[in-house]
């Protein structure tokens, strides 16, 4: 029986072993993707991660994971399929058909991409649809593509690609973006980018891969085609916490519910980085999540 199992290795989960090493806990990390690191890893530049300005995504996951790994953090790769409350025993199962127990729990999964529910973004993603600029967008070099959403990642996307495709069209559903004033920014000056206001993607056509989508501008009956040969949609995350339904308490969008201590509905059991409830997902609150989850699962240790 271990003191603490962490499920997800993304800067929550990795903070959460650090933290849980240093503390001198007997801890395991559950990745469930080979050298884990979770959404930074796909992230082209961090910006905003103090003392790394400009710092690459994958770089950065890594530099997370190795601090872990340094520390003792033993990682066990599998999928969680179910986790079981048993009082002063939490059962964490995967896939694979391992069990593993120990006294506390951090859920530290995270989130992932939504769809759009769009005609062909099913049928071709992987041929065209790609729901990450920074994986799949050197496929598309002089190329004319199209994002969709108005948050940072969005716009993040539009400017990364806008440095080698030929045209970058950002088609968002309202008249102002979401996204940080700085990226915004770095958008505008973008000479080959478009926005497309108060217009929403109505269907992805192509025939072995994308040819084109069609868009409709709020308001009006028409749909227009754009000739675009990537369609990267960037329209919000949700949280990975289908499994633990019915265990831990959720809010009305997935999210577990716990506050600044990272406390969930059920003694033992934590909720760190984007899988919980909160205002602002960044690498920088994951982090600190980490950190505020290890000190809460002390404290309950040690009743
Ligand atoms: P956001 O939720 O911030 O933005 C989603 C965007 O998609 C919004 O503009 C939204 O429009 C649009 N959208 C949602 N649903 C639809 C739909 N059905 N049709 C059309 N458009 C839709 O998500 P992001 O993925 O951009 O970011 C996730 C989190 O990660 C955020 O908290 C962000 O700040 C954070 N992040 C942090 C980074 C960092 O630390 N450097 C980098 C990138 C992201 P509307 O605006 O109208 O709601």
């Amino acid at each position: 029986m271990y003191d603490l199992i962490i499920v997800g290795a993304g800067p929550a989960g990795l903070s959460a072993a650090v933290y849980g090493r240093r503390a001198g806990l007997d801890l395991i990390v559950i990745e469930q993707t080979p050298m884990g690191g979770g959404q930074v890893v796909d992230t082209y530049e961090v910006d905003n991660y103090l003392g790394m300005p400009g710092i690459n995504g994958f770089e950065l996951g890594q530099k997370f994971r190795s601090h872990a790994d340094g520390l003792g953090a033993v990682f066990k790769s599998g999928r969680v399929t179910a986790v079981r409350d048993e009082g002063e025993r939490k059962i964490v199962e995967t896939a694979d058909g391992a069990s593993y127990e120990a006294r506390t729990l951090i859920l530290a999964g995270g989130a992932e991409h939504a769809k759009l529910g769009v005609p062909g973004e099913e049928e071709y993603r992987g041929q065209g649809v790609s729901y990450c600029a920074t994986c799949d967008g050197a496929f598309f070099k002089k190329r004319d593509v199209a994002v969709v959403g108005g948050g940072d990642v969005a716009v993040e996307d539009a400017v990364y690609l806008s440095r080698f495709c030929n045209k970058v069209y950002l088609i968002h559903r309202r008249d102002s973006l979401r996204a940080a004033k700085s990226l915004q920014e770095k958008l505008f000056s973008c000479e080959n980018a478009e926005i497309i206001w108060n217009s929403t993607l109505q269907r992805i056509k192509g025939t072995d891969l994308v040819e084109g989508i069609s868009i409709r501008q709020n308001g009006e009956d028409t749909e227009r085609e754009l000739a675009v040969e990537g369609v990267f949609l960037a329209v919000g995350m949700r949280p990975n916490t289908e499994i633990y339904r019915g265990t831990v308490a959720c809010d009305e969008r997935g999210y577990l519910l716990a506050g600044e201590d990272c406390a969930t509905s059920v003694p033992g059991i934590f909720a760190a980085g984007d899988i919980r409830t909160k205002a602002l997902r960044q690498i920088v609150t994951a982090v600190s999540d980490g950190a505020c989850a290890v000190a809460s699962a002390a404290q309950y240790l040690r009743l």
